[in-house]
This record gives structure tokens, C-alpha cells and sequence, in this order.
């Protein structure tokens, strides 16, 4: 059996080398927790760089069997920000220095929507001179669609994989053609032959989801070549088919040690690329994102939408935050960023290293 010390200073690893980082306690954890670090300070500095998010609108098609706001579950109160609403959010992350803006919502595939966020993603970028770099993470669209937004200003997309196992994708989706793993993996593919900076993850501490499972997400994200990755916990919500799995999971407590575990092997397998802490981490421990950023997470998703609409766009329980006004988040995040031994890259975009030497390699 491989020692820790020594597994974390290999630069290829296999499945079996992942599963036992995956799994490790005590001073062993502390290792790998100080090599995550060390590798993210070596390889992309100190710097955390702020993406101000804005859950636009919990209008979806899809029905994923985690989400809160899953299209069946009817006791949402359905909202949609005006279009004014959201450029106001994409000026204050301007004016706030954050550098970039990511405007994620629930799923719609349409052509009155797609050409809503091709406009609006050109409206923000002449509003903000250019300078607030735009992520989006709308779901899977055409290739069209992807296209357009890309050549309208957006230049990150998030779609998280959820599982790279199919078995364990359809245990926590519908099996139907709206919600494909084939379909899903298409659309990364997609987004990075156009050019996007791409961004995947998983969710973690599943229902039936174990170690081996965890350790093919992170050889997944290795092998695709990602350039960006959100992962965190699974909340389970009571108003969904999952969340009514109480007793098969690990506890919160277990889902979030294992979720800093992810994000410090993720770091030490792949070097250079930018990993966010998880808003879900928030909703376990008051300062779970900064506790993701001193091992290994660079990223950091203040959310800017309007305090009326975010007790609406709940995926899970005990969502932080909810009652809050914008303006609130920012003093607090900057004090504990420091705390967590870090400085904040105001005004920068804070690109992914790895998608810059991804692209010069292939050019
Ligand atoms: N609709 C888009 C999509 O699915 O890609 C973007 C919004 S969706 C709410 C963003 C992410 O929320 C999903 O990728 C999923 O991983 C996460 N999520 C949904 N329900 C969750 C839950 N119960 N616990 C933790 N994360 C959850
Ligand atoms: Fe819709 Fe995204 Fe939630 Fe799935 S995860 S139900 S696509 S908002």
C-alpha cells in the first residue's frame, strides 16, 4: 500500500492512487491538504478572483432528480429577472471590482431565450467597457446557441457532469430523452472545440455514489482537459425524488470533509486549472468556501442577486445567504478571504491558467 507522502508528490496517478487520497484522515489529510496549497500557491499564486453570480431566474425545462427547482416541483414560486435588473447586477460586480459576472439559471431551450442572453451578454459588455469578463452556465443548448453567446461576449461556460459514471447519471436523473448522458457530454465537448473556457464538476456524497465513483470523476476531468471545475456537496431537498434519502447518505459533516478532499486531489491532478469553492460548502459551515480555498480552491462565487428573488432559486436546504442584500456580501467575503491566507484579485478576469497553455500547445 502506497504512503501518502509519497503518492502526493507523483505526477500521474491511477484510480486506486485517487481513491486512497480520497480517503485518507487525520495527519495524513493534513499532508494532503499542505500539498494542495503548496501546488495552488507554485502553479497559480494566492490570488482568489471573484465571478459575481446571478441566479437569473428557477424557470426550467429539465427535472433532475436533486434540484430544488426542478421543473416538477410545484411549490416553487416561479420567478424571472428583468432584463434591467440583471445589467444593474452585471454594473455593481463592475463597480465592485469582482472582474467577472456568471449568470446561471434553470434550464430553457428556445429561440426567444437564446437570442434574450445573446442581446443581453452584448448590452453588458458595451455597458462595463469590456472589462467584466462573462461566465455563463445556462445548461445544454445547440451548438448554435453555444456559439452565439460565445461570439456575443461570453468566454467561460459551466455545465457540471454531475457523475461521469452513466449508471450513477441516471439514478439521479430521469431516464429520458431530456436528460441524456450522451447529450451531456456532446455539449462539453461543444463548448470547448468553440473556444469557451470550460468548466465541469460533480456533485458529492450522492445517494448511491462511492469513492470509485468520485475517483472517475476527477481521471474525467483530467482526461477532457477541463479548464475550470465547481464541485460540492449534495443537499438533498425535501420537495425532490432525492431528497428523500435521508438515511442512505453520509452526514453533512462527512459530505463536506469528503468535498475539501475532492478539491485538494483535483488540485494535485490537475496543477493549473481553476477550481471554485462551492456555494453548497457555504450551507454546511458558515466559512466552508474559504476552508476550500486554503486547499486548493481559487474561485469564489459572491451571489448578487437581488436579495427579493434568492429565497426562490433554493437547489437545496439552508441555502446561505438568502436574506441578504448584495452589497452586504462584500466586506464580510473580503475580511475572510484574508483569513484564509489569501488576497483577492480585484478587477481582474482571472482566466485559467490551464486554458491558456491548452490552447498555446494546440496552436
Ligand atoms: N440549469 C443549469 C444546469 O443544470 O447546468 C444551471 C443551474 S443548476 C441549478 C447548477 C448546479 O446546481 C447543477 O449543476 C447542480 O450540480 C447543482 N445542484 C442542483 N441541486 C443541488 C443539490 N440538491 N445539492 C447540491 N447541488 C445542487
Ligand atoms: Fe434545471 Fe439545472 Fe436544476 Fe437540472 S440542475 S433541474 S437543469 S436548474
Amino acid at each position: 500500500m502506497k504512503q501518502i507522502k509519497g503518492l502526493i508528490n507523483q505526477t500521474e496517478f491511477t484510480k486506486a492512487d485517487i481513491i486512497k487520497m480520497l480517503s485518507v484522515s487525520g495527519d495524513d489529510e493534513k499532508l494532503l491538504f499542505a500539498k494542495a496549497k503548496e501546488i495552488k500557491e507554485q502553479e497559480i499564486g494566492k490570488k482568489v478572483y471573484y465571478r459575481g453570480l446571478v441566479e437569473f431566474s428557477n424557470v426550467c425545462e429539465k427535472n433532475c432528480l436533486y434540484c430544488g427547482i426542478r421543473k416538477d416541483n410545484s411549490k416553487v414560486e416561479r420567478f424571472n429577472l428583468s432584463d434591467e435588473a440583471i445589467i444593474e447586477a452585471a454594473k455593481f460586480a463592475h463597480k465592485s471590482k469582482y472582474g467577472s459576472f456568471v449568470m446561471q439559471s434553470g434550464e430553457i431551450m428556445s429561440p426567444a431565450f437564446t437570442d434574450r442572453i445573446e442581446k443581453l451578454l452584448k448590452t453588458i459588455k458595451a455597458e462595463t467597457n469590456g472589462e467584466l469578463g462573462i461566465t455563463i452556465s445556462l445548461g445544454e443548448q445547440t451548438e448554435e446557441t453555444y456559439q452565439r453567446w460565445f461570439n456575443a461576449g461570453a468566454h467561460r461556460y459551466l455545465l457540471r457532469i454531475e457523475s461521469s459514471t452513466p449508471e450513477l447519471y441516471y439514478k439521479i436523473h430521469p431516464n429520458n430523452e431530456k436528460h441524456t448522458f450522451d447529450a451531456r457530454i456532446n455539449c462539453l465537448k461543444t463548448l470547448q472545440n468553440i473556444g469557451y473556457q470550460t468548466g465541469t464538476g460533480v456533485m458529492i456524497g450522492l445517494p448511491y455514489q462511492t469513492l470509485e465513483h468520485l475517483a472517475n470523476d476527477i481521471l474525467f476531468m483530467k482526461d477532457f482537459d477541463i479548464d475550470m471545475c465547481g464541485m460540492g456537496p449534495f443537499i438533498e431537498h425535501p420537495d425532490t425524488p432525492l431528497g428523500k434519502h435521508g438515511q442512505e447518505l453520509l452526514s453533512l459533516d462527512q459530505r463536506f470533509k469528503l468535498s475539501l478532499r475532492m478539491v485538494a486531489t483535483l488540485r494535485i491532478v490537475m496543477r493549473d486549472i481553476n477550481i471554485a469553492a462551492a456555494t453548497a460548502l457555504q450551507a454546511i459551515d458558515p466559512i466552508g468556501r474559504e476552508k476550500a480555498v486554503k486547499v486548493g480552491a481559487n474561485i469564489i462565487m459572491p451571489n448578487i442577486t437581488p436579495g427579493m428573488y434568492r429565497n426562490n432559486y433554493k437547489l437545496y436546504d439552508n441555502k446561505p445567504c438568502i436574506d441578504e442584500e448584495p452589497q452586504d456580501c462584500v466586506q464580510c467575503l473580503d475580511v475572510r478571504i484574508r483569513l484564509a491566507d489569501a488576497s483577492i484579485g480585484y478587477g481582474e478576469w482571472g482566466d485559467s491558467k490551464h486554458y491558456a497553455r491548452r490552447v498555446s500547445a494546440n496552436t
